[in-house]
C-alpha cells in the first residue's frame, strides 16, 4: 500500500498535517465559530429562485468577472462601513481562504516572505507553506493585543513582502487599533525593498466587533487590503464565498493568478440572493454579539479569565493545571460541548450560539470547574 510518505510531493509539505477542526456528532458544537443561525425560509426560496434561473444557462461558463457580484459587495461595505468603494476594487473567490491563497499567489511565493502576529489565523501560516511563501511569526503582547513597537522592529529585521492583521483576531478576538494597523503599513512600506509590502487586513469577522471597519483606512494606501467573508455574519461557511477590498490594482493583480471561471454560476447566484437579505442577516449579527457579550460575562462570573472579543466567539481560560486546556476541553466534550483548542496554552475558544447552546455550554463549564476544585 502506497502512503503519503511515498510520494514525490513537495519537500515543505512532508510530514504537515492537513487543516481542519474535528466534525465530531455532538449535542452543541461550538467549536468552528459558525453562525448557529440556518438562513430564514424566504431566503432559501430566493436562492431557489435564483441558482433555478442560474441552472438554465449553466451549458456556459459563468460570468468570468463576476461583475454584478463585486458591485452588490462594494454597495454593501460602502452601506456598512463608511467608505466608498466600487466593483472595480473589490474581488471575490470561494471562501476568503481563496481570497488570500490569490494574495500571497500574486504577492507572495518562493524567495518571499510573509509576516503575521500570532497566536492568529494559522491558514494564513499555512497559506504561506502552500504558495512557497516563507513565514514569520512576530509575537503579541501578553494580553494578546499587537505591540506596535514590537511590530516596527520584526518588520524592521524580517522586510516582509505581505504582512497579515486579523482584527478581530482569530482565535483571541481581539480587535486592531486603526493606529495601530496604519503603523505596520508605514513600517512595513520603509522596511520593503522595491515597490512596497502588501498588508492584509483580515477582517473575516468584522461585522462583529465593537469597532468600525477599518475599511476607511483604504484611502491613500494602495498597497492595503481588506478581506471578508460571507461564512461568518451571512451565516452562510456552506456558500464558500469572500471577498477582498483595496486598490483597483490589487485587483488587477489578482486576476493575474485566479483560475478562469473560478466562482461558478451556481456560487455567485447563492451570494447575490444571501445579499439581498442583508438586513435579515444582520439582525442575527446583533443577537450573536449580545449572546458573545454574554458568555463574557458569565464565564468571567464563573472565575474563568476572559479575553476581550469582538468578534463571535470567546477566549477563555485559564487551565494550566494538569493537562493543561486539552483536559478542560475533553471534559467539556463529555458533557456534551465541542469547543476549539487551538493551541493557546492555556485557553480554549467557544463560539457564540444560540441562547440555549450557550447556556448548555455555560452549564457544562461550571460543571468541568466545579469537578476541577
Ligand atoms: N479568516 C479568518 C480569521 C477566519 O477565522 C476564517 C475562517 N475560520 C477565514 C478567514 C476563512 O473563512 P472562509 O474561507 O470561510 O471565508
Amino acid at each position: 500500500m502506497t502512503v503519503l510518505e511515498d510520494l514525490p510531493i513537495r519537500d515543505e509539505l512532508r510530514g504537515q498535517s492537513p487543516y481542519g477542526a474535528p466534525q465530531l456528532d455532538v449535542p452543541v458544537r461550538l467549536n468552528t465559530n459558525e453562525n448557529p443561525y440556518p438562513l430564514p425560509e424566504e431566503l432559501v426560496a430566493r436562492i431557489a429562485e435564483r441558482v433555478a434561473e442560474a441552472a438554465r444557462g449553466l451549458n456556459r461558463y459563468p460570468d468570468r468577472d463576476a461583475v454584478e457580484l463585486r458591485t452588490r459587495l462594494a454597495a454593501y461595505l460602502t452601506r456598512t462601513c463608511g467608505y466608498a468603494v466600487n466593483a472595480d476594487g473589490v474581488w471575490a473567490a470561494n471562501g476568503s481562504n481563496e481570497v488570500l491563497q490569490q494574495l500571497l499567489q500574486a504577492f507572495g511565493g518562493p524567495g518571499r516572505t510573509a509576516l503575521g502576529f500570532d497566536p492568529s489565523y494559522s491558514m494564513h501560516a499555512l497559506i504561506a507553506r502552500g504558495t512557497g511563501t516563507d513565514w514569520v511569526s512576530g509575537s503579541r503582547r501578553e494580553d494578546f493585543t499587537v505591540d506596535v513597537d514590537a511590530a516596527r522592529r520584526e518588520i524592521a529585521r524580517h522586510r516582509p513582502h505581505v504582512v497579515f492583521v486579523c482584527s478581530p483576531n482569530n482565535p483571541t478576538g481581539t480587535a486592531v487599533e486603526a493606529d495601530t494597523v496604519v503603523a505596520v503599513y508605514d513600517a512595513a512600506q520603509r522596511a520593503a525593498r522595491g515597490k512596497g509590502a502588501l498588508v492584509v487586513v483580515d477582517e473575516a469577522y468584522g461585522e462583529f466587533s465593537h469597532h468600525p471597519s477599518l475599511l476607511p483606512l483604504l484611502r491613500d494606501r494602495p498597497n492595503l487590503v481588506l478581506s471578508r467573508t460571507m461564512s461568518k455574519a451571512f451565516g452562510a461557511a456552506g456558500l464558500r464565498l469572500g471577498y477582498l477590498a483595496a486598490d483597483p490594482a490589487v485587483v488587477d493583480a489578482v486576476q493575474l493568478v485566479r483560475l478562469p471561471y473560478h466562482l461558478s454560476a451556481v456560487t455567485q447566484a447563492t451570494a447575490l440572493a444571501a445579499l439581498e437579505h442583508t438586513d435579515t442577516l444582520l439582525g442575527y449579527v446583533e443577537r450573536l454579539k449580545s449572546e458573545r457579550d454574554r458568555l463574557v460575562t458569565e464565564l468571567r462570573a464563573a472565575g474563568c479569565e476572559v479575553t476581550a472579543s469582538d468578534a463571535n466567539f470567546v477566549q477563555f481560560g485559564r487551565f494550566d493545571g494538569e493537562g493543561g486546556a486539552h483536559a478542560v476541553w475533553q471534559a467539556l466534550l463529555e458533557h456534551g460541548v465541542l469547543v476549539r483548542d487551538n493551541g493557546v496554552p492555556g485557553r480554549l475558544r467557544v463560539t457564540a450560539g444560540t441562547p440555549e447552546e450557550n447556556d448548555a455550554f455555560l452549564d457544562a463549564v461550571r460543571a468541568v470547574m466545579k469537578e476541577n476544585e
